[in-house]
């Protein structure tokens, strides 16, 4: 890129950077964005299609989350990548609805690029989107009913309808009601009287075996071992824990000195004085009054076997995070020198215990001081059941946690989009000027939604949104399409319903992220530098 002054051009950009403005830029960022929202609209709603994804390393995902497909592809165009981002912004606020965001700014910019060609200025698109979704926040909030979080029929169904649509509807009958449990323990009530529930707290285990149906709920944390000597107790009550992140074994084999035996008796003595630095060491757990032992390194064999005979059950080989954790549960401390190892550093716990789940064991530790303390196992017959069952459950998990904070849910399938277009027809027909263009551009691209809902559910969508739309005119401002008796229906009284939260959130990011991708008409992409080996400075750089 060059400036010309006074005859001489001056050059500003680096060479070989590319620039492309005006509506080129416009239109090609419109395009990226469109072709990767695109490329989720058939996963949509409960009958939606799954997307295989092979990454470079060869491994295989199946699913039809669209966080999780949008993060797996590989995308480079800075323009689609907004729209990748709408949806990790969607899942990382309110957990759900996430495909809906995206293909919603894929059709908000398609409806742009039709104003852009009856020459409507970007910025007055772009304005009469943001009026457009605040009117929308207002006539959903409208929409939207209380719910109290005693309401657990409404809350199973907020679960439910998260669930639905990713491999793991069939087991709803088990997993809903577990997620509404999940969360409601964690619940904590902050000063403010406000309700806030962190998923992080809810432990996520996995076990590849049995079938979805087999997933449960474990008050207490959870670590995936076996206890090291078979004649250990089984089960630890009121157990008084040793959290250790130091190895119990000989010290003096550690030291790299070399020891020459020889003859028997000498050998006798080594052996002795070897089994007598174990035992001291062990004595040490003892002694603090420990119960169960929960440790970072190995623990000696011969340890192992005095610990036995104490009644002493033992985990080893923790990592360090899982026994941070369990120190912060049991309300312990991680011991690094076991001269330091007391009765008031060690942690408690109701029951310490190895259970069976499937053909594998499991330590449960369960009525921690810090009760709050909540693990799921997640079953399923194959890796990839387990990873989409874990994709579904973070998602219901999500909406649930927001229903309890927020406390407003609205009904789905497609019904609130419906009402939405319409009320905001309304609203367009009493602005002035050319926004009233964006705006009821706005009401036609949330149609998409049902639109989808139709056409990945393989029905006439025209038809269906015909349909719809009079219901709605008539004043039937839950009807929405149930996917599974292909009817029109009041949604709301078909429990199918979904945080206000994910809907406003979806609305508030794709209007965002559109009106963004709008106001860009400049590109300036620089070129990656060439990094080609260094050449040595020759005669010629010298010369003058
Ligand atoms: P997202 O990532 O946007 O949540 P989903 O594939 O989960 O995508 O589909 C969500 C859509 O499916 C929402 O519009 C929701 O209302 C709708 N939906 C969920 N369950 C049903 C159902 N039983 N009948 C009709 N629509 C449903
Ligand atoms: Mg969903």
């Amino acid at each position: 890129m060059a400036a010309q002054l006074g005859g001489q051009p001056t050059t500003i950009l680096r060479q070989g950077t590319q620039r492309t403005t005006g509506s080129e830029a416009q239109k090609g960022n419109i395009m990226a964005a469109k072709v990767v929202a695109s490329a989720v609209r058939t996963t949509l709603g409960p009958k939606g299609m799954d997307k295989m994804l092979v990454n470079s390393a060869g491994q295989v995902t199946i699913t039809n989350d669209g966080a999780t497909i949008l993060d797996e592809m590989d995308i480079k165009h800075p323009a689609a990548k907004m729209v990748v981002e709408v949806a990790r912004t969607q899942d990382d606020e309110v957990g759900d609805g996430t495909t809906s965001a995206a293909i919603l700014t894929g059709e908000l910019l398609s409806k742009a690029e039709e104003l852009l060609d009856m020459n409507v200025h970007s910025t007055t698109i772009t304005a009469g989107y943001t009026l457009a979704a605040i009117k929308s926040h207002e006539i959903l909030e409208g929409l939207a009913s209380d719910i109290s979080g005693d309401d657990e029929d409404t809350l199973i169904n907020i679960a439910g309808t998260a669930l639905t649509g990713k491999g793991a509807e069939s087991s709803k009958g088990v997993l809903a009601p577990l997620v509404v449990r999940a969360v409601k323990s964690i619940i904590k009530t902050g000063v403010d009287g406000k309700d806030t529930a962190n998923i992080k707290d809810i432990q996520i285990e996995r076990r590849v075996e049995g079938e979805m149906d087999d997933t449960e709920l474990v008050e207490g944390m959870i670590i995936d071992r076996t206890r090291t000597h078979q004649s250990m107790p089984k089960r630890v009550v009121d157990a008084r824990i040793a959290i250790l992140a130091t190895p119990i074994e000989v010290r003096s084999i550690e030291f790299k000195s070399e020891i020459t035996l020889s003859g028997v008796t000498e050998r006798r003595a080594f052996i002795d004085r070897e089994e007598q630095m174990i035992k001291e060491v062990v004595d040490k757990v003892i002694n603090s009054g420990a119960n169960a032992v929960f440790c970072k390194k190995g623990v000696d064999e011969l340890a192992r076997h005095y610990l036995a005979k104490a009644g002493i059950f033992v985990i080893h080989r923790v990592n360090f995070k899982e026994l941070k954790k369990l120190a912060e549960c049991t309300n312990g401390r991680v011991i690094t020198n076991l001269d330091e190892l007391t009765l008031d550093h060690l942690g408690t716990a109701g029951v310490v215990e190895e259970v069976m789940v499937g053909n594998g064991e499991m330590i449960f530790i369960r009525d921690c001081p810090d009760k709050k303390i909540i693990s799921i196992i997640l079953r399923g017959g194959t890796e990839q059941v387990v990873d989409n069952l874990a994709r579904a459950m973070h998602d219901a998990l999500m909406v649930v946690r927001v229903v309890l904070e927020d406390g407003r849910v609205v009904a789905g399938g497609g019904s609130p989009e419906i009402e939405l277009a319409l009320r905001l027809r309304e609203y367009a027909a009493s602005l002035k000027g050319r926004e009233q263009l964006a705006v009821n551009k706005f009401a036609e691209a949330i149609e998409v939604i049902p639109t989808t809902l139709a056409e990945t559910s393989g029905l006439d969508h025209i038809d269906k949104l015909v349909e719809l739309k009079s219901r709605h005119e008539a004043g039937d401002k839950y009807a929405g399409l149930n996917v599974f008796a292909n009817e029109i229906e009041d949604m709301k009284a078909a429990g199918v319903v979904e945080p206000l939260k994910v809907k406003l959130q979806a609305i508030d990011s794709a209007s965002e992220a559109a009106s963004m991708i709008l106001r860009i008409d400049d590109i300036i992409a620089a070129t990656k530098e060439q990094k080609g080996p260094k050449q040595a400075p020759g005669l010629k750089d010298y010369e003058f």
